[in-house]
């Protein structure tokens, strides 16, 4: 599609603003948008963006890091596939786009290139991963700044259906009319807690998906008069929101992590590579400060570096393939992942974690097939970071993963997680409470 093509596009949909969409280090989503005039010329050349946005945090606190300050300029380049009328906002369109150079050269700390770079990496090889996200949040309203869960019901709950039942299906039509298919919506545990699958896709697509997922889940809201959250725990005392990520690797339309009976030894070696690396994994897929309220024993979130057949409590695990349709539906399952992340660096950090446990040949441990906070001490797998500050020194550690962000990505994102462990390490619950509930 040329910018011509979608200008026209966007006036048979009656648009007065494209919104040039991006996520930050900190995970938060931010936009600027061009009006109808000059529409074209922005699509091409794409909307200027001081470099400073990559070193500011979810508090909009500026960090002090070299090449990020007031001087200095990217552009917001949109991929003009991503395009699509925003059904929550009146006139109004969107794009995804990428951090490009003044010159026009791909910026290195660009989220979205860096997981089309890994990307890539697989495509050597002849493979793909296709990647789905399952979103939890909790759905609020909001009295005098306090935020009130819509229900008090059940896990599963048809009340809580019923409760939700039309913003349910204001989001169902949403986000079918942005062509991203839903696969499952329940009402989960937590108070107010709403679930929403949603199809695979090959990863840069995924990752597009799920921020338009997430701008829909409050956009929704907010015509409703509504709060949605994906924020990891939304509410001290209740059930924590994950994203888990489901993955597979694919060669053209067959899926390589299938073997008659079960994963095949490709899969084994990628998941080995995604548990050797899982603690610094974190530091991309659970990056907040909030995130460590759920990654902690008895949350489903798993809470120690295992692996396991249909193992809730394990942050890998590998679901029983549908009878029938075997080889499709064979995937595993990263827990350890909330929306907080940007997802781009949450998948590319996946494919770079699994490449390496292929180009090593990483042997898979066994599965661990009970709560594996019940095992004696000696036979409890490692645990995860218990908290994001741990989590980021493991990223820092990790010569894989920060080889593969590279130096230009690698610095401000450090810089900017670092510096919200500090400012929320020095507030009170209830601060945290309120900026993740807002932000994200
Ligand atoms: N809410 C749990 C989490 O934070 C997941 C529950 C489940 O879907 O198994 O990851
Ligand atoms: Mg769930």
């Amino acid at each position: 599609m040329t910018p011509e093509e979608l200008a026209r596009k966007a006036d048979t949909a009656g648009l007065r603003l494209v919104r040039f969409l991006w996520c930050g280090n900190d995970g938060t989503i931010r936009a600027k948008a061009s009006s109808r005039h000059g529409l074209e010329g922005r699509l091409a050349r794409g909307i200027g963006v001081t470099r400073a946005m990559q070193a500011m945090n979810a508090l909009d606190q500026l960090q002090p890091v070299e090449g990020y300050g007031p001087v200095g300029e990217f552009r917001l380049v949109p991929d003009l596939d991503t395009f699509r009328p925003l059904p929550y906002a009146p006139n109004t369109g969107v794009v995804l786009t990428d951090h490009v150079l003044p010159d026009g050269t791909p910026a290195g700390v660009c989220q979205r290139t860096f997981l089309k770079r890994q990307q890539e990496r697989l495509r050597e090889r002849g493979l793909d991963l296709r990647a789905a996200f399952e979103n939890e949040f909790s759905l609020a309203r909001c009295d005098d700044g306090d935020y009130t869960p819509v229900d008090t019901s059940l896990c599963f709950s048809t009340i809580a259906m019923a409760k939700s039942r039309e913003y349910v299906d204001a989001l169902v039509a949403a986000l079918e009319s942005q062509r991203i298919p839903l696969e499952q919506y329940y009402a989960e545990l937590g108070h107010g807690q709403q679930e929403v699958s949603t199809a695979h896709a090959s990863a840069v697509q995924a990752a597009d998906e799920q921020i338009l997922v997430r701008e829909t889940i409050r956009g929704v809201a907010a015509e409703q008069e509504l709060v949605a959250s994906l924020a990891p725990k939304p509410w001290a005392d209740v059930a924590g929101n994950g994203a888990h990520v489901h993955f597979s690797l694919w060669e053209g339309e067959q899926n390589r992590f299938y073997a008659e009976g079960g994963l095949s030894e490709l899969a084994e070696q990628f998941l080995a590579g995604v548990l050797e690396h899982l603690p610094g994994l974190c530091g991309l897929t659970a990056p907040s400060f909030q995130s460590y309220a759920r990654i902690a024993p008895g949350m489903w979130a798993g809470a120690y570096a295992c692996w396991g057949h249909d193992n809730r409590e394990a942050p890998v695990r590998v679901p029983s393939p549908f009878l029938g349709v075997e080889e499709a539906s064979t995937n595993a399952e990263l827990k350890a992942v909330d929306a907080t992340c940007n997802p781009y660096l949450a998948l590319g950090g996946i494919i770079a974690a699994g490449l390496d446990g292929v180009e090593r040949g990483l042997v898979l441990p066994d599965p661990v097939n009970v709560d594996p906070a019940t095992l004696p001490d000696g036979e409890r797998p490692r645990p995860l970071p218990a908290t994001q500050a741990e989590a980021l020194d493991a990223l820092a550690a990790d010569d894989v993963l920060i080889g593969a962000l590279g130096d230009e990505l690698a610095r401000p994102y450090l810089a900017v997680r670092r510096s919200e462990w500090a400012a929320f390490s020095a507030e009170d619950e209830e601060f945290t409470l309120q900026h993740h509930f807002e932000k994200y």
